[in-house]
């Protein structure tokens, strides 16, 4: 698909800018907010979008959901258990309601993009006034002012991959900011819900990036993190075909202090950005490089395009191209038809790479993925010794790996007060590992160079140099 045919026109731009003017002088148009945001990094960037746009409609946010006049449910899919409790939440705030008539429930985000939903939404959620897809974002303005004009429930699946640029951002932290580059993902995990809703992998084109970058640069920002479902395959199907690498090296040449990025696909790990890497000034030396599983026939099961030893090679040319740098993954133990060898494959797998942190799931079925439709589940005793072995070794693991940052120098980008202690602050330090270090409200936001001292639980703690 090329960039030009899934770029939100102007013309539809300007269309839901008079929505926004039109919402902002109607009478009974809600005046508070309240966003509750499901998932990960790309639904939380999502939410400052639709915060963004609000605000230009004259509203303003508010803390307390019950307080609001227009409550938003951006929600996730990725897991059924998420999703349940999302859709528990709404139906709780059908009670709220009674109290407060005029409340305005909307529900968006991944899981309306599922096959289905929007007829179950209509079904039985009649209580939501609006409802709409991942795609339809940028169409919020519209949508909620026919539901405010027609008192009627909306609900808005477009079944459609598109690029809306230039949408206002109320962003969550002033010193840090997400910054989109792709949507969308090919890849098709056998156990991943994600490329049925949120559809096939769309680049943004490289000078709109750029733009943004700039504009965060100039408002003061420290931190960018870079958003996509897979990063790595960054400018599939745009003009010229840029990589990830070339991007991140234009990326590193505005002078943000620190560049990082969100989710990588180790098949797509190029030896190029692997060097863009190692010489660059401001991309922080961290990694997130899911693995899943350490076994071959299971990754293959998982529709992973790697092997093992793939993988390997792969930490292998980052640790000597970035010596120390910070590995982090994520790990499904009990995919169908896993038996303790392929488990233990996994366990030793870990053991080899010695990662700074692992997210660890126990497998669950994601009705509509081709894994929910597999034989050979796992029973829930076994899962759970499984699951509690892995935790173990990675924390025995993390305790030792985690030894190497003491006596080293380190920068934090301080995120706030630490929760230990009102004489402390803390933050990420360049490797991606959380540090505390002595401070006060007035570090943050800054960053600050300090010496590692020690190690309680996960967090390094340092001292101010
Ligand atoms: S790479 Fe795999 S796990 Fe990640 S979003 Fe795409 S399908 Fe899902």
């Amino acid at each position: 698909m090329r960039t030009a045919e899934i770029l939100v026109s102007q013309e539809e731009t300007e269309r839901q800018e008079r929505f926004t003017e039109m919402i902002r002088t109607l009478p009974h148009r809600p005046h508070y907010y309240h966003v509750v945001t499901y998932g990960c990094q790309m639904n939380a960037h999502d939410s400052e979008k639709i915060a963004g746009m609000l605000d230009r409609m004259g509203m303003e946010p508010s803390t307390v959901r019950e307080e609001a006049d227009f409550v938003i449910f951006n929600t996730c899919c990725v897991r059924e258990n998420a999703e349940r409790r999302a859709l528990g939440n709404v139906t709780w705030l059908k009670e709220v309601r009674k109290s407060k008539p005029d409340m305005i429930i909307a529900v968006c985000g991944c899981m309306i993009q599922e096959p289905g939903m929007a007829e179950t939404i209509l079904k039985q959620y009649k209580f939501v006034n609006l409802a709409f897809g991942t795609s339809n974002l940028h169409k919020l303005p519209e949508l909620l002012y026919e539901t405010l004009d027609s008192g009627m429930q909306h609900v808005c699946v477009e079944d459609k991959d598109v690029i809306a640029e230039g949408l206002p951002v109320r962003r969550l932290r002033q010193d840090a900011a997400y910054l989109t580059i792709m949507y969308g993902c090919d890849n098709f995990c056998s156990f991943c819900i994600v490329p049925y809703v949120r559809g096939r992998e769309r680049s943004r084109d490289m000078k709109a990036i750029l733009y943004e970058a700039e504009g965060l640069a100039k408002s003061g920002v420290k931190e960018i993190m870079l958003l996509g479902q897979n990063v790595n395959s960054y400018g599939k199907g745009l003009p010229d075909h840029p990589t990830f690498a070339s991007l991140l090296r234009e990326l590193d040449g505005i002078g943000i202090p620190r560049i990082r990025f969100m989710t990588s696909h180790p098949k797509d790990l190029s030896d190029e950005l692997i060097e863009v890497m190692s010489s660059s000034r401001h991309i922080l030396p961290q990694f997130h490089l899911p693995v899943q599983s350490g076994n071959d026939e299971i990754l293959k099961k998982m529709n992973r395009h790697y092997t093992r030893e793939q993988y390997l090679d792969r930490v292998r040319k980052l640790r000597e191209a970035i010596p120390g740098i910070g590995l982090s993954t994520d790990i499904i133990v009990s995919f169908p038809g896993e038996t303790d060898e392929q488990f233990e494959d996994t366990m030793s797998l870990v053991k080899e790479v010695r990662y700074d942190s692992a997210f660890t799931f126990i497998y669950s079925p994601r009705t509509g993925t081709k894994a929910a439709r597999m034989e050979g589940l796992i029973p829930d005793e076994v899962s759970t010794d499984r699951i509690q072995r892995l935790i173990a070794l990675q924390e025995s693991l993390q305790q030792e790996t985690l030894k190497r940052f003491i006596g080293q120098e380190e920068e934090i980008l301080v995120e706030g007060l630490s929760r230990r202690s009102k004489l402390a602050v803390s933050g990420k330090g360049r490797h991606g590992i959380s540090v505390t270090v002595d401070g006060n409200e007035a570090d943050i936001g800054r960053i600050l160079p300090c010496r590692i001292t020690g190690l309680k639980n996960n967090t390094l703690m340092g001292e101010r140099i």
